[in-house]
């Protein structure tokens, strides 16, 4: 291509241009930002904009479209939700007194995780930025930031399961690299959606001052300047209520991956991918934006620390024994807007007059809110009530300053009270005096021209007139009259009264909104000064609100205090699994005991499908998790050890249709609960082995059921269809058995939901194909094969292994796979096949 000269103005859009290659650049054109080449090219798709060119003369015109500067937050979001940057350039002077091209620079880059403006939807949301080193092989540096609260943790992480397990827990949409990550994972994060954006260098007239924190690792300090001069340079504003960088150990939280955290719903209902019917939807009764968050921090990061889950409890159990306190607290919170983001806006300087209003009626609550707490007069929340500083200056100058019904507006005038400032009081009597003069001056004229529809007007381009319909000019005396301007049937004039005046009360107007919009900055300055303060009271009253969000769970729903044990037994006496119970109602829920001994690490769970097993797993899993958030749990009664990681392998309905490949990441979830699991950790498997032939996977499941019960010696729920596995609670005496309870009535199965010790006796796979309405010839067929079947099993008492076709019962006794204690293990039937014409397909091949 022939390079054709650039116009001046489009030699400036390049060189800008080019130094974000990666960005949709805004470049700020009078009332529009526009886009060119393929920036505008793409952006009209994705933003449903005309495309047009620019010098359409020329050879090879310039692809176009542009939004209007009025609704360009929209666009931008749209753009950034979907993964993309933006780079907002701006004229910085007026086109009108510029010499030459007006000035333009980049203002701010917009980045998903970036972003702050995330609206309503996003207010219970965090929106983190994470930054990502690898000084060594598999040595991480892990920073992450929300710029809108101005949270900033770090953590040196010495695994990449950690770290893909803090990036998915996170739901981060943005990680920013330097070249110490290799490709492999670059590309790997893309896949899973995440925005790789490079590290940035910083600028040397930028003033990065959060590098200096009290941290001591390397790898962390790296990480944290990283991530500090990448929003640094991006977003070119006051960062002054960016935290302190908090170094954290993900090792010191309750661990669970990202598929157990998806396969238990903690967050995310796994058919809708909504809140609604998640862990997180039945806790959330908090009142705060603040609170929402912060509760779903404490569910991604659930407490080892038995001291401080005390702690918890104990304020929740203070809360939960003061009804009436706890509904004042309520009310108090329900009128505390989000502090950690009108902090962030007060620091990056978007804060308007009604935002500072949120915050003076915010900080007023928290007097009461100290009030209503000291009345607990419970010991636990003294630090609380010292952290709780009502920030009084602040709300007192806020109150001083602002006209409470304020409008949104920061630089149009009428934000500050009269009697705020001497100056400002003189401008606007001026002003109304002006106006006044004005009245009188219409009065007047009507009066000696005797034209009574004689009226003063102002237009911004002519300022204040006169103005005579065309019938009454000859009314008019023509000496003091000058003309302004004319229309259809009306004549403009001034006087040179008028023109006196209007200069005085223009000059007012515009003294007093630009004297306004100072006094307004000048606030505004005054309340960044007490960004740390703010920030320390909105973390209390987060954490009050997660607390009374507990207290008002664990009296709906009648949960109770667990209490911890030293060893290792556990004893839930009537345990629910409190999201089904809440769908169901409490009258349909059916309790159940999870009780294991020192002596039990295992209980292997049979019973027909649809029987509950699953349900019942979970709700040991979501008791766990309840627990060591601190608060209490669904049960009559719970004794449990703390534990320091859940493993899960609970199949979803729709990944048992994919096959292999399903199989594949089933027995790599399986593998990393026997590698990683320890004495202390909780391992969940539900039908461990379904996913392949029947003597292979039976083989498998019981061959792991001895490794977890000789190894790894974790509290282990292990269920299963395999009936042959219940006979190993004679060989390992760490294992139960235990069996969900169904009843045949009038040939019917009616499940009772109720766990049971010992093995369930007989499979009710046929009752299940009965209710869902298989024909019956089918189902005779099949009692059938079934009593064939239950024939040779008794004739055969040693275990087969299966051939190709027929039954050969092979006397080979399954092995143990740990050398101590030997375990030989016999269960008793093989599942033969039994030809009619030919073998009933359920073909292993081997
Ligand atoms: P399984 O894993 O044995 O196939 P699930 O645990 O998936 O069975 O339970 C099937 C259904 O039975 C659940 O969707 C739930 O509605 C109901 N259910 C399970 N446990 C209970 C219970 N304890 N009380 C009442 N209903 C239950």
């Amino acid at each position: 291509m022939t390079k054709t000269k650039l116009t001046p103005m489009m030699e400036q859009y390049q060189k800008i241009k080019d130094q974000y290659p990666d960005a949709f650049l805004f470049y700020r054109l009078g009332d529009f930002y526009e886009m060119f080449n393929d920036d505008a090219v793409k952006g009209s798709q994705l933003l449903e904009l005309t495309l047009t060119t620019r010098s359409h003369s020329a050879k090879n015109p310039i692809p176009m479209c542009g939004v209007p500067h009025k609704a360009v937050q929209n666009y931008i979001d749209i753009l950034v939700d979907q993964g993309y940057k933006v780079a907002i350039c701006e004229q910085m002077e007026d086109p009108k007194l510029a010499k030459g091209m007006v000035k333009r620079e980049v203002i701010q880059l917009v980045t998903p995780g970036t972003q702050t403006d995330t609206g309503a939807a996003g207010a219970k949301r965090n929106n983190y930025l994470t930054a990502l080193t690898m000084p060594t092989a598999d040595h991480y540096g892990l920073a992450y930031t929300d710029l809108s609260t101005g949270e900033l943790k770090v953590a040196a992480i010495d695994n990449l399961t950690t770290v893909m397990n803090e990036l998915m827990s996170l739901q981060t949409k943005e990680v920013v690299v330097n070249e110490s990550i290799p490709a492999s994972l670059t590309e790997r994060f893309k896949k899973l959606g995440l925005l790789v954006s490079r590290q940035l260098e910083i600028e040397p007239s930028s003033e990065l001052s959060y590098v200096q924190q009290d941290l001591t690792d390397e790898r962390m300090i790296q990480t944290v300047g990283m991530l500090v001069t990448y929003v640094t340079v991006t977003q070119k504003r006051s960062l002054a209520h960016l935290q302190r960088a908090v170094a954290y150990r993900p090792t010191a939280f309750l661990k669970f991956d990202h598929s157990s955290q998806a396969n238990l719903e903690l967050t995310q209902n796994l058919r809708t991918k909504k809140k609604s019917g998640t862990l997180l939807w039945l806790l959330d009764e908090t009142k705060t934006a603040m609170g929402g968050r912060l509760l779903k921090q404490w569910l991604d990061r659930p407490l080892i620390d038995q001291a401080m889950i005390e702690d918890r409890q104990a304020k929740v159990g203070a809360l939960l024994d003061h009804y009436f306190e706890r509904n004042s607290l309520q009310a108090e919170l329900v009128k505390v807007y989000d502090l950690e983001r009108l902090a962030g806006r007060v620091a990056f300087g978007s804060v308007n007059g009604r935002d500072l209003i949120q915050l003076q009626t915010s900080l007023e609550q928290v007097p009461q809110i100290k009030h209503t707490l000291s009345e607990l007069d419970e010991a636990v929340f003294d630090p609380m009530l010292d952290q709780l500083d009502p920030v009084e200056d602040v709300a007192t100058a806020i109150r001083d300053a602002i006209v409470p019904e304020t409008p949104l507006s920061v630089t149009d005038g009428g934000v500050i009270r009269d009697g705020y400032n001497d100056q400002l009081d003189d401008y606007r009597d001026a002003m109304r005096n002006g106006k006044q003069w004005l009245a009188e001056l219409e009065a007047h004229e009507r009066e000696v021209t005797g034209i009574n529809n004689l009226k003063i007007g102002y237009n911004h381009v002519f300022g204040y007139y006169i103005e005579v319909t065309k019938v009454n000019l000859d009314k008019l005396p023509a000496d003091r009259y000058q003309r302004k301007q004319t229309l259809a049937n009306a004549e403009r004039f001034s006087t040179p009264e008028l023109k006196e005046k209007e200069r005085l009360i223009l000059e007012a107007e515009e003294k007093s909104t630009a004297l306004e919009y100072q006094l307004f900055v000048d606030l505004r300055e005054q309340v960044k000064k007490a960004i740390t303060r703010l920030q320390k009271l909105a973390a209390a009253i987060a954490s009050l609100d997660v607390l009374q969000s507990f207290a008002v769970v664990s009296e709906d729903y009648h949960f109770v205090k667990p209490t911890f044990t030293q060893g290792h037994q556990l004893a839930i006496k009537q345990g629910r699994h409190p999201v089904v119970e809440k769908v169901l109602g409490r009258q349909s829920y059916v309790p159940n005991d999870v009780l294991m001994d020192d002596q039990t690490n295992i209980l292997l769970i049979t019973g027909p499908n649809m029987s509950g097993k699953s349900t019942y797993m979970r709700q040991l899993a979501l008791t766990v998790i309840i627990a060591q958030m601190g608060c209490f749990v669904p049960a009559e009664s719970a004794q449990m050890p703390i534990f320091d990681q859940i493993f899960t392998r609970i199949g979803a309905a729709d990944d048992l249709i994919s096959g292999q490949s399903t199989f594949m990441v089933e027995m790599q979830e399986a593998n990393r609960a026997l590698s990683q699991a320890t004495a202390n950790s909780l391992i969940l498997f539900d039908e461990i082995g379904r996913g392949t032939a029947t003597y292979d996977g039976m083989a498998l499941a019981q061959a792991i059921v001895e490794y977890v019960h000789n190894k790894v010696h974790a509290k282990t729920l292990f269920s299963t269809h395999y009936h042959e596995l219940t006979a190993l609670d004679d060989v390992l005496p760490q294992l139960k058995n235990v069996h969900v309870g169904a009843v045949e009535q009038d040939g019917d199965l009616v499940f009772l939901h109720q766990v049971q010790p010992g093995p369930a006796d007989k499979s009710y796979g046929i009752h299940v194909a009965k209710l869902a309405g298989m024909p019956d010839s089918l189902l005779q067929r099949a009692d059938v094969i079934l009593q064939q079947l239950e024939q040779q099993a008794a004739d055969a008492p040693t275990v087969a292994k299966e051939t190709d076709s027929q039954t050969k019962p092979a006397a080979q006794s399954p092995t143990a796979t740990a050398p101590e204690p030997a375990t030989p293990v016999a269960p008793t039937q093989p599942a033969a096949l039994v030809s009619e014409t030919q073998p009933v397909a359920d073909t292993d091949q081997q």
